[in-house]
């Protein structure tokens, strides 16, 4: 809530006049509770599940003729009940333990309004949603920062997931998908999903912004995720023009291989996996295939270049 009860009020602390967005901001949000604002994530979290996979996924269901040349593993194909399925149990995990989270996570976020030098556990991230809203180049590097935090601490954790204990009790339920489809991105033992959540407010505790910015990163970084779980690698994905990006070949890879992989653990770019020698039965793979090609064999391939053989090389 703005601590302004008109636009002059407003304009008159910034000591200018407000530009078109903030004058949006302060008409649709001046009245309404920062806790209301923060808890519009569970409406963008519950559409982007819902609309985001749904493109690929009527492609692949309705079409999949003309999108099998771009499918990263043309021999799955999943039935609309097998589909249905992953949506409802991602439904499940959205209302049990998604949405209360979003719930109860607000005294973590909250700006630190009332004692600005304190930090406790109560307001440990100090999201605002005052004025003025954030320049572009500011949104833009906060949101480089997000990806960056939680990329790094994910790779950790899903590594660590991947130990016999952590893999048999939690993170196998996520790797059901060998082929996964979008829906399935947040398909994943509860714990999982608590457990992975925790680097998403490590960034934004380092470089607290504003709501909108909170908003495009809890977006951004679902979408980034329905996209590399989409399991097909189509040659105008803007991303791929984004550097050290892993993408959908990548993560797709980390799924076939199963659980015994120990390739490909983190969730957004390839510079951890590079670093830290996890990529190497990714790259030997790839090097694998380029072979085959070269010799003219697609190993039963759909096409020569669509997806992976049969040879694990992790
Ligand atoms: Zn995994
Ligand atoms: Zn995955």
């Amino acid at each position: 809530m703005l601590p302004y009860a008109t636009a002059a009020e407003a304009e008159a602390a910034l000591g200018r006049a407000m530009t078109p967005v903030e004058a949006l901001w302060f008409r649709y949000t001046a009245a309404v509770p920062d806790y209301h604002l923060y808890c519009c994530n569970i409406l963008f979290l519950f559409v982007v599940f819902t609309l985001a996979p749904l493109p690929v996924a009527l492609l692949e269901l309705r079409a999949p003729t003309a999108v099998a040349p771009y499918k990263l593993q043309p021999r799955v194909r999943l039935s609309k009940a097998e589909f249905a399925r992953c949506y409802k149990d991602v439904l499940r995990i959205f209302f049990f333990v998604i949405g209360p989270l979003q719930l109860v996570s607000y005294p973590a976020v909250k700006v630190r309004l009332a004692s600005p030098s304190s930090v406790n556990l109560c307001n440990m991230v100090g999201i605002h949603t005052r004025l003025p809203l954030p320049s572009l180049g500011e949104i833009a590097a906060q949101l480089l920062v997000y990806f960056l935090v939680e990329d790094y601490l994910n790779y950790w954790i899903h590594r660590l997931l991947h130990g016999e204990w952590g893999y048999q009790k939690i993170h196998r339920v996520h790797h059901e998908f060998t082929a996964p489809i979008g829906f399935a991105a947040p398909y994943a033992h509860w714990a999982e999903v608590l457990i992975l959540g925790i680097p998403s407010f490590v960034g934004p505790a380092i470089a607290p912004g504003h709501m909108i910015t909170f908003w495009l990163w809890i977006v951004f970084r679902q979408v980034e995720a329905i996209e590399t779980h989409s399991g097909f690698d189509f040659p105008f994905t803007p991303t791929k023009y984004i550097p050290f990006y892993g993408g959908a070949e990548y993560h797709d890879y980390h799924h076939y291989v199963g659980g015994q992989s120990q390739s490909n653990f983190a969730s957004v770019f390839t510079y951890c996996d590079y670093i830290y020698g996890t990529d190497k039965g990714y790259r030997f793979h790839k090097a694998y295939l380029a072979k085959l090609k070269a010799l003219g064999q697609n190993d039963g391939m759909k096409g020569d270049d669509d997806g992976f053989s049969n040879a694990k090389l992790d």
